[in-house]
């Protein structure tokens, strides 16, 4: 085997997903809707199906031209820049090979890529399966207070700032923040943005779950901040969007001196998206361009129901004691868990942290699946924060009481 493949074996969905499938739990683990797409994407991607023999062909390598031009427009209006829709976009398997691509196709051997945390797990083995050096800075929970929401998290500017070097090429962010709900507030993308700047420094921004923000959280695009367009690579997810997690659609978008780059790596491996699938998102984005900003929008819709939800979630986890961190955004809220007893006597998960044991546990013996938060953590990080768990709440409300009903159970 290549060398590039070792020390990035072990993968917590991997893991987790199949644990959930062995036990048959209560699955608020893995981050997907378990509810159908809207209507109308559904017929979307039915009538791409019956459109003729060119839907089911290759379509153009760097993206279906309906999709990008749908994705051009949309996105122009969000970010303030216009966006050419042949040389500033990307469309990909996933925000996973956006982020891959960007990976791929910008760092090199040695380079240093600075990662906030929590951060989604894959930005460290994709850093170093392209040669690069990740470098960790943590949000930490505010001191002195009650931490109560996930802008209680905070992030140092004078420890950021102290992680810069030389070698560093590029700081990764997400926002809305997967698993802790954190949207980085404008004054706190200003700084990151600066640095940018200052060091000439690229940034990856992960913005999968950007309609998803709560309690007038707003989500703000870094590639939108003066100076910023030219550097960031801004990833999204169609998957997130339109809840459909199994398309597989998803893009990077920046300027097209980098996007150059990532369709290189792109060119040379997937080529191109399965184009019905890409067909369909554009009809999506073309809805959604007319409703942007009414009642009627999926963005506006979606965020309403899972703010049920998340409500939902957590006054179940209050009412058996566990104190939630209110997730401005996204679909995950975690708890912290040093106050539940419970017995973890496996022998086989001994060796393991704390939060791995608690959720291997939980799922073994209650029935119920969740992720350890410490996996979105460094190595030299992940033992200051191995007391929390993360839930995903993009559920059926018959999956959040049955999940209810195991937590007050043993309660
Ligand atoms: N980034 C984040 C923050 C995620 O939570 C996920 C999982 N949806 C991805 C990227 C990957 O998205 P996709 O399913 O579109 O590959
Ligand atoms: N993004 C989703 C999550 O965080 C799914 C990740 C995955 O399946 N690899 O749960």
């Amino acid at each position: 085997h290549a060398n590039r493949t070792v020390g990035v074996d072990k993968n917590v969905w991997v893991e987790f997903t199949q644990l959930a499938a062995d036990y048959k739990a209560v699955n608020l683990g893995q981050g997907f809707p378990d509810f159908s797409p809207p209507q109308f994407i559904q017929d979307a991607f039915c009538a791409a199906l019956n459109g003729g023999p060119s839907m089911h062909q290759y379509t153009r390598a760097f993206g279906h031209p309906r999709l990008v031009k749908s994705l051009a427009r949309f996105f122009s209006r969000t970010v303030g820049h216009e966006i050419d829709p042949l040389d500033d976009i990307l469309v990909t398997v996933g925000a996973y090979q956006a982020l891959f691509c960007a990976f791929q196709a910008l760092i090199d051997d040695g380079d240093e890529v600075i990662i906030i945390e929590p951060f989604f797990d894959c930005y460290q083995p994709m850093a170093l399966m392209a040669g690069g050096n990740a470098v960790y800075v943590p949000l930490r929970p505010k001191k002195g207070s009650a931490v109560l929401s996930s802008g209680d998290w905070v992030l140092s500017a004078e420890e950021l700032t102290s992680k810069i070097t030389p070698r560093t090429k590029a700081i990764v962010i997400n926002t809305p923040n997967n698993p802790l709900g954190k949207v980085y507030q404008l004054e706190e993308l200003q700084m990151i943005a600066d640095l940018c700047v200052k060091h000439d420094l690229l940034c990856f921004s992960d913005e999968v779950y950007e309609w998803l923000t709560y309690d007038g959280a707003k989500h703000v695009k870094i590639a939108s901040l003066p100076g910023m367009w030219e550097r960031t690579v801004t990833i999204g997810s169609a998957g997130k969007t339109f809840s459909a997690t199994g398309w597989k659609v998803g893009w990077a978008i920046s300027s097209g001196n980098i996007i150059k780059h990532l369709k290189v790596v792109h060119q040379n491996s997937v080529y191109h998206c399965a184009t019905a699938a890409q067909e369909a998102v554009a009809c999506g984005f073309e809805t959604e361009f007319e409703l942007f900003g009414t009642p009627e929008s999926y963005f506006h819709q979606l965020p309403a129901m899972l703010h049920h939800k998340r409500q939902k979630l957590a006054s179940c986890l209050q009412s058996v004691g566990l104190q939630p961190i209110m997730p401005e955004g996204g679909y995950f809220m975690i708890t912290d868990i040093s106050s539940v007893k419970c017995d973890l006597n496996d022998e086989s998960t001994k060796y393991e942290s704390y939060d791995f044991r608690f959720v291997k546990w939980l799922t073994k013996e209650k029935g119920l699946a969740t992720i350890p938060v410490s996996a979105f953590f460094s190595p030299e990080h992940s033992k200051e924060f191995d007391k929390y768990i993360r839930f995903c709440f993009v559920k059926e409300n018959a999956t959040l009481d049955a999940a209810e009903n195991i937590l007050k159970k043993w309660n």
